[in-house]
């Protein structure tokens, strides 16, 4: 049994209204008990930015154990309209922000290098970057897994170094199993993430890497959440589609 933070994180992705994330609040709250206060347990939601400050404030209301992110800053700290920088996300009190999801590094062509940058500028405002790699499944079936998962790390996380009060997320999604009824088996996920980790602390050393959380996501749902997080490597779950049907999305965080 790992000491390591489990963490399960909700992505909204364009999803929700006023109205739904005051229910999803509320009825989170109510997932989280005794149990997981006293097991390192945290739930968080990554919303629509423009729902964020309002979302961080009724959670506060509701448990310390639920935090609130975003999902993308943009490495210009001052100029570019229409976007989030670490230090307004800070600002606004989000707690951490995922880097890299697989719609943004597919559809925008968003490199490595300019994740690296987001990650050292959302730990430097103390905002946790939650970072995501995965492979195609043209990389999967060509036996390039590990090389993809390679050089996403090593790109992102070169010259890196973390304190103790902002924690790192690495978030393993293969691009094919996102929202595709496609979940990795638990055996092949622990696998995977057995190998992140070793490629972790070849990077950062094995001290800080004991204390990352190597979350899996991809097609998680009420049947097989309890599995995958069951697996020694496996950290926390990244949840999409399931969600949004706030029964599934509780039963999942009343099982970990
Ligand atoms: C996601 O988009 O990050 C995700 C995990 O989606 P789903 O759970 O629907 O696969």
């Amino acid at each position: 049994m790992n000491k390591r933070e489990k963490i399960i994180i909700g992505n909204w992705k364009l999803n929700g209204s006023k109205q739904l994330m005051q229910d999803t609040l509320v009825e989170l709250g109510q997932a989280i008990n005794p149990h997981h206060a006293a097991n390192n347990f945290t739930l968080a939601i990554c919303s629509p930015s423009i729902y964020v400050g309002e979302m961080i404030q009724l959670a506060m209301q509701i448990s310390n154990k639920l935090l609130i992110g975003c999902k993308n800053i943009n490495t210009d700290p001052h100029t570019f309209t229409g976007e989030l920088s670490a230090h307004t996300a800070k600002a606004m009190g989000c707690k951490l922000c995922l880097v890299g999801h697989t719609e943004r590094r597919t559809a925008l062509n968003e490199g490595n290098y300019s994740y690296h940058i987001k990650v050292k500028q959302l730990l430097a405002a103390g905002v946790s970057p939650a970072l995501c790699i995965g492979e195609t499944l043209e990389e999967k079936l060509a036996g390039k897994t590990y090389t993809v998962l390679h050089q996403q790390i090593t790109q992102a996380l070169a010259g890196i170094t973390l304190g103790d009060n902002t924690p790192l997320y690495i978030v393993y999604e293969p691009a094919y199993a996102i929202s595709s009824s496609q979940a990795l088996t638990p055996v092949f996920a622990q696998a995977v993430h057995a190998d992140i980790r070793r490629l972790l602390s070849d990077i950062l050393g094995a001290t800080q890497t004991n204390k990352i959380a190597i979350i899996y996501g991809g097609s998680v749902n009420h049947d097989n959440a309890l599995n995958l997080i069951a697996q020694p490597d496996v950290d926390g779950l990244l949840i999409g589609c399931a969600n949004s049907n706030l029964q599934h999305f509780r039963a999942i965080c009343n099982k970990v």
